[in-house]
This record gives C-alpha cells, sequence and structure tokens, in this order.
C-alpha cells in the first residue's frame, strides 16, 4: 500500500490505502467521458452552482479539512487553515466569474463575423503534490469544473487522507459521479491514463523528473501538457531596499510552509554594502522560530513533509558544504522526533557548486553577495528555473526596472510570493510551462471553436 498518512511530527502511521485496480480505472475513465458528453453543450452557470456548493461545504469543514492536510504532511494547522481559506476563494471566484470567462469572443475576419466557442475538451489527468494538498488540486479542480473538463487526479501517496475528504465533499456538493475521481493510482497507471482516448489533457505540479516523465507520455500521445515543476527564486535586495519592510517580508518568504514552496524565495541577492547587515537580519529571524507540534498555535515551524523530504535536503546541505559552501547559521541536529530541520543559511555558493542550480525544498536559504545591480540581474538569471522572484527597493520605478529584467514568470515587489485567484501562476525554463489560475488558468484546456457565420 503506497499512499499512507505517516503523520510527520511523530512518525506515527495513521492511515493506509489500498492501489486502486485497473477496473477503478477504466469506471472512473468512463464515467467522466460520460460527464463530459453530458457537460459538452451544457451552460456553465449550472455547473457555477455546484462549485458554490464546494466552497460553502469547505467552510464547514474548515477546520477537519485543514487537520487532515497537518497529519499528512505536518504543515502548521494555522498554514493549513489559511490553505482552506484559499481553496475558498478559488472555487467562489471561479463560480462567480466562470460563465462570464467563458463567454464566446467576437470575430471579424476579411470573410466575414464570426465568434469562436470556448468548449471543453474532455477528462482531464492531474498529477499534484503533497506542499499544498488541497490549493493544487482546486487551481486546476475549479476552472475545469467551469469548463466541463472532468478530472482524474493522483495526488501525492504521502497526502490521501486530506485530498479523499476533499474528493467526497465535491460528491456531497452535487457533483455528477466521473466529474472528480480520486484514484491512488501508480505511475503506470497515471501513463496509461493519459494514452487513453477519451483523455484530453495532463496537468502536473511537481518536480521536473515527475514533469518530464508525465509530458513525455502526453507528448506519445499528442495530448496537451501544463506543468508547474521547481523554482530557485532570487530575492533581489538593491542597494535603496527599506530595511523595516525587509525585515517584515523575509522570513515568512524563506520559511512559510517549512520552505516546501515551489515559489519560495530560495537565493537571497545582496549589495555588497548590505551584505553582513543582511546576514544578522536574516540569522535573527531564523534563530528566533520555534519548532514543534505542528497542531499548536506557538508553533512557527512545521517539520518537512517526510523522512525522504528531510534525507534530501541534508544530503544537499551536505554537499554544498562539500563543495566549498559555508555554514553562516543552522545546519544542527533537532532533538525532536519528526522530521525537523534547522533553519540554515549558506553563503560562498561558487558557480561549480553541486547546488547551485537545485532547489532546496526546506528552511535553506543561499545568500549571495553582488557588487552592481547587473550582477544581481544576472546571477537572477543564472539559473535553469524561472517560476518567480522579489525584488526589493523603495524606489518602485526602479524595482520594476530591474524586475523586467529577470527572467521569470512572476515578480513581486517589496513583497515575498502569494497567489489569489485572480493572479496567474506559473514559470518558464525548467520550472514548467502553461499558467494555472486567472482567466489565463481557466483556457488552459478548452477548445476555441470558430463558428464562422456566412
Ligand atoms: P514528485 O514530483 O515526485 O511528486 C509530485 C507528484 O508527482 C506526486 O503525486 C507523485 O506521486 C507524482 N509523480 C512522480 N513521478 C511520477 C511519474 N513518473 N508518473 C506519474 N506521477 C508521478 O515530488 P517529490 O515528492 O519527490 O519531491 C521532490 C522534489 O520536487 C522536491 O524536493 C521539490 O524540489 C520538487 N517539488 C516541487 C513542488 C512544487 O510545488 N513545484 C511540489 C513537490 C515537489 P507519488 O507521491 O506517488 O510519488
Amino acid at each position: 500500500m503506497a499512499y499512507k498518512t505517516i503523520y510527520p511530527y511523530n512518525n506515527k502511521v495513521l492511515k493506509e490505502y489500498e492501489n486502486a485496480s485497473d477496473e477503478d480505472l477504466e469506471q472512473a475513465l468512463s464515467a467522466g467521458h460520460q460527464v463530459y458528453q453530458q457537460w459538452r453543450t451544457e451552460d456553465p452557470r449550472s455547473r457555477g452552482v455546484v462549485l458554490q456548493k464546494v466552497a460553502d461545504l469547505m467552510k464547514q469543514k474548515r477546520t477537519d479539512l485543514a487537520q487532515a492536510m497537518t497529519y499528512d504532511m505536518g504543515k502548521l494547522l494555522t498554514e493549513s487553515l489559511g490553505e482552506v481559506d484559499l481553496c475558498i476563494w478559488i472555487a467562489e471566484y471561479y463560480a462567480e466569474h466562470g460563465s462570464y470567462l467563458l463567454q464566446p469572443e467576437p470575430l471579424d475576419t476579411k470573410k466575414g463575423h464570426g465568434y469562436y466557442l470556448k468548449q471543453a475538451t474532455g477528462v482531464l489527468v492531474a498529477v499534484e503534490p503533497w506542499n499544498f494538498p488541497l490549493y493544487q488540486v482546486m487551481r486546476v479542480f475549479a476552472p475545469n469544473y467551469m469548463v466541463g473538463n472532468p478530472i482524474i487526479l493522483k495526488s501525492a501517496s504521502i497526502c490521501p487522507t486530506s485530498v479523499q475528504m476533499f474528493a467526497d465533499l465535491v460528491q456531497d456538493a452535487g457533483a455528477p459521479k466521473g466529474a472528480f475521481t480520486n484514484l491512488f493510482i501508480d505511475y503506470d497507471q497515471v501513463a496509461r491514463a493519459i494514452e487513453d482516448p477519451r483523455v484530453a489533457g495532463v496537468c502536473l505540479t511537481g518536480s521536473e523528473r515527475a514533469g518530464a516523465s508525465v509530458a513525455q507520455s502526453a507528448g506519445k500521445a499528442l495530448k496537451k501538457s501544463t506543468l508547474e515543476l521547481g523554482g530557485n527564486d532570487a530575492f533581489i535586495i538593491l542597494a535603496d531596499a527599506d530595511w523595516d519592510e525587509l525585515k517584515q517580508v523575509v522570513p515568512q518568504a524563506r520559511l512559510y510552509n517549512a520552505g516546501q514552496v515551489c515559489t519560495s524565495s530560495k537565493r537571497f541577492i545582496v549589495m555588497d554594502s548590505m551584505y553582513d547587515q543582511f546576514l544578522e537580519l536574516l540569522q535573527a529571524a531564523f534563530s528566533q522560530v520555534k519548532m514543534g507540534d505542528p497542531m499548536d498555535k506557538a508553533t512557527t515551524l512545521a517539520p518537512l513533509s517526510s523522512k525522504g523530504a528531510k534525507e534530501k535536503l541534508q544530503s544537499q546541505v551536505d554537499a554544498a558544504i562539500a563543495g566549498g559552501a559555508q555554514v553562516y547559521y543552522g545546519n544542527q541536529p533537532v532533538d525532536l522526533p519528526g522530521q525537523f530541520f534547522q533553519p540554515t543559511i549558506l553563503t560562498d555558493i561558487a558557480h561549480d557548486n553541486p547546488i547551485f542550480n537545485q532547489e532546496l525544498f526546506g528552511p535553506v536559504a543561499s545568500v549571495y553577495r553582488v557588487h552592481d545591480e547587473a550582477e544581481a540581474i544576472a546571477l537572477a538569471n543564472d539559473s535553469s528555473y524561472g517560476l518567480g522572484g522579489t525584488v526589493f527597493s523603495s524606489d518602485l520605478e526602479h524595482a520594476k526596472k530591474v524586475a523586467a529584467q529577470v527572467e521569470t514568470g512572476m515578480s513581486f515587489i517589496n513583497a515575498g510570493w502569494s497567489s489569489t485567484p485572480d493572479m496567474p501562476f506559473g514559470g518558464v525554463k525548467n520550472s514548467g510551462y502553461g499558467r494555472e489560475l486567472s482567466a489565463l488558468g481557466i483556457e488552459s484546456f478548452i477548445n476555441y471553436h470558430l463558428v464562422l457565420e456566412p
């Protein structure tokens, strides 16, 4: 049984689930396809009613859903509650605006007047990770529910309980059977589902390795894919940055969700004149965290999501040190039974250091010293990733000019990363392709069906 809830705070196995059979998969494909056929020509407004009901039920079950996420992958309960609230917001955003966003667009051509319909394309396979067990799912589920694309979900094997709870809630809200099916399937079954002619596309959030594998299956079967992969986001601190504002933003930008966020600020790029002062600021913030029970409001840093996640992060930090990086702060064992990792600050990371171009998925900050803005921008762009990033300056126009030069999908000025339903989310380079959320996200898997009038 690969799908298990193991509470990362105390390593207790709380629940185990049977893998789905091939017959389960076939039933999900068949039910999904039937729903698609029924939805194809239906007005999306009726689906908006169900989506609003999903949001309403999530409000009722807010604490249960949040606790389930914390048990699955260890995040602070306060963060889980915030995640449920964000999911409700996304569901309500698409329930309210989805029909409008899907209205036909008029088109005047040399051949005459026409328009294009925005129609559903079929069942989608969604492969989603564990760092935000419900938010990642909602980003795909809500817009596609409005479009009329049913979903077969393969969640991360370490967060089955919260995801199944959400799938049950969708049924309770009145979604037809097959509209959203959570299946505990393995990688081969995912590949076979993608090949199936009833499936129109696949979306994945996760590592580059998983993205490449799933996109390869999609390419072979001529199916569309969207990928939201890792990031190694730069946080550029310009010489005129406001220090008080910076102090407020930096700790959360790196430590939120125990640092396991694709758009966390991972590389702090600091002007020489402020470098020492910045390290002191970061150390002060990192040394103040309180590790402990994620359910306790007083805890400010949760364990990592699994034993494997902690081992991987430790091996990356060890390799960084062996490659010449200096530990400015942290990297000490934590005397707690769970998968805790002490916040750590690494400096002197040379270009040939093994972690220079790796994503560190946990509470580890890499700090780089630069001498001018051109060097800062060049370093920010010297990465195979391009997901998000921050520019800090008290001169807005100056910050905007620098942000425009960073090769990335999202730039935040004087702020860490954030995500709201009306902002597109996604990146460039090895961070993937396509966008989720906003008006762009709802169009990821639609058929722009041209109708030309005589
Ligand atoms: P993975 O990319 O392996 O997992 C993400 C999802 O993809 C899970 O549902 C996983 O299933 C599934 N998956 C993995 N490989 C395949 C495959 N070949 N075919 C079908 N599904 C697949 O992430 P990890 O948990 O291993 O984390 C590794 C690293 O990935 C992290 O350290 C981080 O750098 C990055 N990551 C980035 C995330 C982001 O938000 N962008 C989120 C999670 C990870 P299963 O759980 O069964 O393996």
